[in-house]
């Protein structure tokens, strides 16, 4: 059998063909299955054959329910096929992958609709992992510790007792203990801190397991953007430590829910300082038999990090809503800066006397090596405060310093947009008044193909909208709550309602107990279990309402389980560190900064709403900054075509 599903020609180009094959997926063989022919699918269709023959970056702009996801799958899966490498399918976050590849997900669909054998594999992020080494110490903890127990008891015997490599499997996902709270899952899930080179255990991982399998992927790899950006960021590195990087060569990406990447390329660029870690990690240097000025430099270069951080936790000024704390770049802490920078400086150069004596680990050496750049790299940033983001931030363990450069787009454009490979970002929102030039430029893109299609749904007749146009109580908790529950008696629950934040959401969770009217309704709320098992729950209990803080994008629940979208606050950006900066640099902050990214992501929320032709209901919109005019006539302007708004007084 071919491994393409058509019969290829050598004579004919490969996209060409593929192309035509789709055209009758589209035309042909998914309406002789039930799926209706949706022109703006076809349409798209063709748009991306451009982008793949000639291996260019596309802004494929497509509104909900296009299918705009058979589409980028079929072009990614027979181009893997012809390239002999998988495509990359990055999603903005590990819910929308679970999304992906759900049995009744659109890969399940294709499979069996098109008789395909599909090779997909989950690349999750290393935080969806469990560290047996935190599982250790969590054991040990009062609270809770009869769950970790038995977590622990339920590892695959390999873990803790000899075994050969055959019979070791991935295993520890976060999915695998969907009753753990997401405070639970902290304590005992991967983070930054942990260091996994050195790590004793790494050959009896889950974390490090799963890479080799999702790396024999024939056909897509499936992670987040935060994954593909650490794999960009981190690949030169690994290379050099002699590791494989987290992804395999690919033939080309998609980026699903594409505005979203320049976050995930920021996060990713972040660097994170703790004292303690430091310490560990130099002090490795110690175990060997080094000279006596590298001990010396060693002991500095501790006292002086000790230093550094003691300023900075006197200094750090608390952010108002925000557990971040400001850092006050002043002349004394960047005194400090430099002094253990030098003394850094002199380490390095005595660890190339060390190497060349042999006498150190040459594995630890390279450890050390790689982490001193990296902070060396970090603090440089603070020369340029112009350029940098910082923050300080506490937790049980101590401080941890957070720096991050301001732009991204000249590390995006020289590691991921140079590459002559199909680069497609899919979204309903990639441009701003019809241009695609604000996310191209954002991301360091110069050349691009791009296209708008919209939504083939009636929404004049598929949505209603409301808001309270008339000013709240001075009690406005109370009165929103009383809202909530007289809308939710119209839709009998079957409502997503969305915060712009955590503290919103625990705020309404502790207020909402208080109303007996309430206790009818099954409410469950992002963070008492993992995501995806919370989802489905939502979907199969159908009175039940979901409470969600990151589910303003990629939700797709078709059907009467959602019949309600419930915009709790406008989703204004936060007081954090990152939007101060953006706000900074910006001549009118409100106009440039917060009003274009809380209209993006309402947006997105609205789009939650109408999933199938057939689906009808109702968004309301809980926040009294509708009745200032200049806010409610921008949200006018983003409702998809025929949507009036109403006020709500008017319909309970
Ligand atoms: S390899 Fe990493 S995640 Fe696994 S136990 Fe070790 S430190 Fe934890």
């Amino acid at each position: 059998m071919s491994q393409y599903p058509f019969e290829f020609d050598p004579k004919i180009p490969f996209v060409e063909q593929a192309s035509d094959w789709i055209a009758d997926v589209f035309y042909e063989r998914l309406p002789e299955a039930g799926f209706e022919v949706r022109d703006e699918q076809i349409y798209m269709a063709f748009q991306l054959e451009r982008a793949y023959s000639d291996k260019k970056t596309i802004f494929a702009e497509a509104g909900v329910g296009t299918g705009k996801t058979f589409v980028y799958l079929l072009y990614a899966i027979n181009y893997a096929r012809y390239m002999r490498m998988p495509a990359i399918i990055a999603c903005a976050d590990e819910s929308l992958i679970e999304q992906l590849v759900k049995p009744e997900g659109d890969i399940a669909k294709l499979a069996r609709h098109l008789d395909l054998t599909i090779d997909a594999r989950l690349g999750k992020s290393t935080d969806q992992y469990l560290c047996l080494n935190k599982l250790d110490d969590a054991k040990g903890e009062i609270e809770d510790s009869e769950i970790f127990h038995d977590i622990y008891r339920e590892l695959p015997d390999f873990v803790n007792t000899p075994g050969t490599m055959q019979s070791f499997h991935p295993y520890g996902n976060r999915k695998d203990y969907p009753n753990l709270t997401d405070d639970q899952w902290g304590k005992v899930g991967w983070d930054v801190f942990q260091d996994c080179l050195v790590c004793t255990r790494r050959h009896r991982c889950g974390q490090t397991l799963s890479r080799d399998h999702y790396r024999k992927a024939a056909d897509i790899i499936i992670c987040s953007h935060d994954f593909y950006m650490e794999h960009v960021w981190t690949y030169e590195a690994r290379k050099r430590e002699g590791q494989l990087p987290l992804l395999p060569e690919h033939s080309s990406v998609v980026f699903d829910e594409g505005h979203l990447l320049e976050n995930a390329a920021q996060k990713a660029l972040t660097y994170k300082l703790k004292h303690a870690m430091f310490e560990s990690i130099i002090t490795r240097l110690l175990n060997g038999e080094v000279r006596e000025s590298l001990a010396v430099a060693i002991d500095e270069a501790i006292e002086q990090s000790e230093n550094l951080f003691y300023l900075l936790n006197r200094t750090s000024r608390k952010i108002m809503a925000s557990d971040r704390k400001e850092v006050v770049v002043s002349a004394e802490l960047l005194r400090e800066i430099n002094r253990f920078q030098d003394v850094l400086a002199t380490i390095e150069e005595e660890l190339v006397f060390e190497s060349a004596l042999f006498t150190l680990d040459d594995y630890q050496l390279k450890i050390v090596e790689e982490h001193i750049e990296m902070i060396q790299f970090a603090l440089s940033l603070f020369k340029q405060p112009a350029g940098l983001i910082t923050w300080v931030s506490e937790d049980k363990d101590g401080t941890t310093l957070v720096i991050m450069p301001k732009l991204v787009k000249e590390v995006l454009k020289e590691r991921v947009f140079s590459k002559r490979m199909p680069i497609i970002f899919s979204s309903a929102t990639l441009s701003v008044d019809g241009s695609f030039a604000y996310t191209a430029d954002s991301l360091g893109i110069e050349d691009s193909l791009s296209f708008s299609v919209p939504s083939p749904y009636d929404y004049e007749n598929q949505m209603h909208l409301f808001a309270k146009l008339q000013p709240y109580s001075s009690d406005e908790r109370q009165e929103k709550i009383q809202l909530a529950l007289k809308l939710l008696l119209k839709s009998e629950g079957r409502a997503l309602i969305l915060f712009p934040s955590r503290e919103e959401l625990e705020q309404f969770k502790q207020d909402i107990s208080g109303y007996t009217d309430g206790s009818v309704y099954r409410f469950l709320f992002e963070g008492e279990s993992e995501i995806s098992h919370l989802i489905a729950e939502f979907q199969n209990d159908e009175h039940s309402v979901l409470c969600a803080v990151t589910l303003w994008e990629g939700l797709d629940i078709p059907g009467p389980s959602l019949s309600q979208v419930m915009i709790w606050s406008l989703p204004f950006p936060p007081n954090d560190p990152v939007f101060a900066a953006k706000r900074r640099d910006a001549a009118v902050p409100f106009d440039t900064v917060d009003m274009p990214y809380m209209l993006l992501r309402l947006k997105q929320g609205l789009g939650r709403l109408i999933r199938t032709r057939e689906d009808q209901g109702i968004v309301s919109i809980l926040d009294p900054r509708m009745n200032d005019e200049q806010v409610r006539e921008k949200v006018e302007h983003i409702l998809p075509q025929g949507v009036v708004l109403q006020d709500i007084t008017d319909s309970l």
